[in-house]
């Protein structure tokens, strides 16, 4: 069964060979993409779509989301934007509506935003735990995440819960707590932060889960210039999150390694913080990703769109960039070849604009510009 996508007047393949076609088609077999070029030259298929014009694009790749939870702190974000300042604190409010949640409470919530995610563009999504810290919640949690991404992340190291010494916590992380989610996960990551965990505790939680099988990826440098991102070069983390400070070390570090600058623009907008340097990343080279942070505390949107819009308003990526950086740039994150990118043998997932090019994105910021998208070439939106 083949299903050519035609009438694409724009298709941003975010392949470098490939690059930008204009007038373009492509043909889906088997949920992966068996050919790739101008509309002219497309080949016979069992059906065929017409777009009528539509830009195309991969799927968004959403790098760093946070939507195994239970609870509501729209109250708390009230505040904030009267003047109160954001800490890590707030998680310990979403840790006990967390813990109180059935099973199947927090499996429709996740359902909820995973249609959310499909809906703004998002065709591969990695989800964290980390609202449970106890073993039996995030147990439950990364479990309930396995069942809708592969990209499932253990966050045993969110916050150190009340009630419990801190030492004695860590060694749950690094124990048994661990033990219980390391077979539902793909990710070890820590909140590396001031009020969080500090670097050495950080590089403790980190070895043991990669001990345990997982690969590294690291929040870092979002309050603080800390030593979160230097971290995450030294133990080839996949992707080090937020970099929101950074010194110029921090940057070259980034840019000399194969650590990708997770970049999250709905949280400042969110907490109404200063932005990342995304041109000091880009300009020396690192390999950036934008990426929703969907979060109850620091920002709760899965809006990838807005993302893209903001990078280019407010952190001065090119749309081009930033485009890149929300399909290509999120695998690279994840440390896949099979998405965030349209060529022969990729994944067929794709975005169809109801726009004649991506610039839309940006040129018309909360607009609902998302007309198809397609998973594995199958429609679901
Ligand atoms: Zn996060």
């Amino acid at each position: 069964m083949t299903t050519l996508l035609t009438g694409i007047g724009l298709l941003a393949t975010q392949d470098p060979e490939l690059g930008e076609i204009p007038d373009a088609a492509l043909v889906i077999e088997d949920g992966r993409l068996a050919w790739i070029g101008a509309a002219a030259h497309a080949p016979e298929a069992d059906t065929a779509i017409d777009l009528g014009g539509r830009c195309v694009l991969p799927g968004f790749v959403d790098s760093h989301a946070h939507l195994v939870f239970a609870g509501d702190r729209a109250e708390e974000f009230a505040a904030r934007m009267t003047g109160q300042p954001y800490t890590a604190g707030g998680i310990r409010s979403t840790v006990a509506a967390t813990r109180a949640a059935s099973d199947e409470q927090l499996r429709a919530n996740l359902s909820k935003l995973t249609a959310e995610l499909h809906a703004a563009g998002v065709t591969t999504f990695e989800c964290k735990s980390g609202y449970g810290l106890d073993v039996a919640t995030e147990q439950r949690s990364v479990r309930i995440a396995a069942e809708q991404t592969p990209e499932v992340t253990y966050l045993g190291a969110h916050v150190v819960p009340a009630g419990i010494d801190r030492g004695d916590y860590l060694d749950l992380v690094c124990g048994p707590m661990l033990a219980a989610c390391a077979e539902h996960a793909r990710w070890v990551d820590v909140f590396c932060e001031q009020g969080a965990f500090d670097v050495d505790e950080s590089r403790a939680v980190l070895r043991a889960g990669m001990a345990a099988g997982l690969a590294p990826r690291l929040h870092a440098n979002q309050l603080i210039a800390g030593g979160g991102v230097a971290l995450a070069v030294e133990v080839d983390a996949a992707s080090a999150d937020h970099c929101t400070h950074l010194t110029a070390a921090d940057i070259d570090a980034l840019a000399g390694s194969s650590t990708v600058a997770t970049l999250l623009p709905l949280v400042e907008f969110s907490t109404r913080s200063p932005y990342p340097d995304a041109r000091g990343l880009l300009d020396a080279g690192a390999t950036v990703a934008l990426a929703t942070d969907c979060n109850p505390g620091s920002g709760f949107s899965t809006s990838m769109p807005l993302a893209i819009a903001l990078a280019v308003r407010e952190l001065r990526m090119t749309p081009a960039e930033a485009v890149h950086a929300a399909t290509a740039g999120g695998a690279r994150a994840l440390r896949r070849d099979d998405i965030g990118r349209l060529a022969v043998g990729s994944r067929a997932d794709l975005v169809a604009l109801d726009a004649p090019s991506y610039l839309h994105l940006a040129y018309r910021p909360g607009v609902p510009l998302i007309h198809r998208v397609w998973l594995a070439g199958q429609k679901v939106r």
